[in-house]
């Protein structure tokens, strides 16, 4: 069996010169007669690789000196947790906007500590759009803006920044971080799993602005504190240490490719065709507001869902593979993080032209 295009949301494709490369190291890794799962995250080779990971992700993000990239464990998830405990403060209230199923769980963890102002909601319209701005309500007096610039599983994208003042702006970017160029300084704290655009599943991603550290309260449990983390660069316990250092080799992996500015060029190009083939094709369709799509996930309905089976089983065949849509919005999605090379968009487009043509 050769290699497929996986479309998988997460965890998802990696760049295969990175697995390659991780193959290479697995039994021996740069003559320390040892593999890195094998090291502690205490020896000398392995802050080397951490230090240098967290090297290249500051290159590759352009991440101002006083904010802190933290490698930790409980997934995106876990932020929604972490994000309140630490933010809330003095304060009572957090805005959070609503436009998809993760910022919907985020707001329901986020209620276990405090009142939530939906800022804005697009669940009449079944999540496939970003709400005017206009038609905002954000609380002055909250004590953070927390909100999903991807939405995964409905494939819709904030196209810009929202604006909150002096409130800490707080982004979940498990899908999208990395996939262009960012002006971090706009943000208090970006989080993302990196099971989906950066590198194995058991690794989280934290960047967070230094002055937010440092104020959970008591008797939240110190794993939850950001300044356990902080303080201890991120090895208060055991990190997932092979996780970081496959990451570490994407973030190398994506300088090499000439870093973010580039990537955004692919993914803009490989998002673009697939959507242009879905409008202009009466057999697919995508539900999301044209200027809310996004790079990342694409959404897509056949005409007939009594083909989605068949549609499946020929992907497959020729070497496309995890199509099947999320069990809420059904249909289909193409997840089409960096590490999907164009000619795997290629590769879908192709077989898409061919069975609408076949079955119309
Ligand atoms: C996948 C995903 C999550 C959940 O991530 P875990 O790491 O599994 O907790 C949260 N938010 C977004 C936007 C996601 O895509």
């Amino acid at each position: 069996m050769s290699r497929v295009y996986n479309f998988s949301a997460g965890p998802a494709m990696l760049p295969e010169s990175v697995l390659q490369q991780a193959q290479q190291d697995l039994l021996n890794w740069h003559d320390s007669g040892m593999s890195v799962m094998e090291m502690s995250h205490r020896s000398k080779m392995f802050i080397d690789i951490a230090t240098q990971a967290e090297q290249d992700l500051r290159q590759l993000l352009n991440i101002p000196d006083n904010y802190k990239v933290l490698f930790l464990q409980g997934g995106a998830s876990a932020q929604f947790a972490m994000v309140p405990l630490n933010l809330f403060g003095q304060k009572t209230v957090a805005n959070y906007c609503q436009t998809g199923l993760w910022s919907k769980k985020a707001i329901a963890e986020a209620k276990r500590y405090g009142q939530v102002n939906i800022v804005t909601s697009s669940d009449a319209e079944n999540y496939t759009c970003i709400p005017d701005v206009s038609t905002w309500t954000i609380d002055p007096n909250a004590a953070y803006f927390h909100y999903t610039p991807n939405e995964t599983i409905g494939g819709v994208e904030f196209s810009f920044i929202p604006e909150c003042g002096d409130m800490p702006l707080v982004a979940d970017m498990s899908s999208t971080l990395l996939s262009r160029p960012l002006d971090v300084s706009k943000f208090g704290i970006i989080y993302a799993g990196a099971q989906k655009n950066i590198g194995p599943a058991g690794l989280t991603i934290v960047i967070i602005r230094d002055d937010l550290i440092g104020h959970a309260a008591d008797n939240v449990p110190g794993l939850y504190h950001y300044k356990t983390w902080s303080d201890s660069h991120s090895m208060y316990n055991t990190p997932p240490t092979y996780s970081w250092y496959v990451a570490g080799l994407v973030f190398k992996w994506l300088l090499d490719q000439g870093g973010l500015r580039k990537m955004a060029e692919i993914n803009q190009r490989k998002a673009e065709k697939l959507y242009r083939l879905i409008d202009h094709s009466d057999f697919y369709h995508n539900p999301v507001n044209k200027a809310d799509r996004s790079w990342m996930n694409v959404p897509f309905t056949l005409a007939d869902s009594a083909q989605d089976k068949a549609f499946l089983e020929g992907a497959k065949q020729a070497g496309l593979e995890t199509l099947k849509g999320h069990r809420s919005v059904g249909g289909m999605r193409a997840s089409i993080y960096n590490a999907m090379p164009e000619a795997g968009v290629d590769a879908l487009i192709d077989y898409m032209t061919d069975f609408a043509q076949s079955r119309a």
